[in-house]
């Protein structure tokens, strides 16, 4: 049985709602490294992060799934600067791909991924991380 890492996570609390989510629609997953990244944040970069591990049968159901749920995460995280919701995720242009680009010459197993970077449509707040939505956290 092959197990494919569908997406990495650096924080602890949107790796777990994730796995509920996908666990709650019947898809079997687990975390792969939680422990570690927990323990000692500074390692999260060095070993990639938390990974979202789920069977190969089930890949196509879990992606869109976390599609779905990227989307809904995203329209209910609030602007820490003007308190709308109204991000949306966009590549960032400029500096940030070219130094990809430079990165990916120099090693040749570097992602190739653009950068992507969350935008606020209210204000233009910008931010390379995802805004942790506090409210969530509380409850
Ligand atoms: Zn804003």
């Amino acid at each position: 049985m092959d197990l494919i890492v569908i997406k990495t996570f650096d924080n602890y609390f949107l790796a777990n709602i994730s796995l509920t989510k996908l666990q709650d629609a019947g898809i079997e997953c687990y975390l792969k490294d939680e422990h570690t990244v927990t323990i000692d944040p500074l390692l999260t970069n060095a070993i990639g992060g938390i990974k979202l591990v789920v069977k190969s049968d089930n890949i196509e159901a879990a992606m869109k799934l976390m599609q779905q749920f990227d989307k809904e995460y995203l329209e209910s995280v609030q602007c820490p600067k003007c308190k709308a919701t109204n991000f949306i995720q966009i590549t960032k242009p400029g500096v940030g791909n070219y130094l990809t680009a430079i990165l990916t010459w120099l090693f040749a197993s570097y992602s190739i991924a653009p950068q992507k970077i969350y935008q606020c449509q209210s204000c233009g707040y910008e931010s390379e991380t995802l805004p942790v939505n506090h409210e969530q956290e509380i409850n």
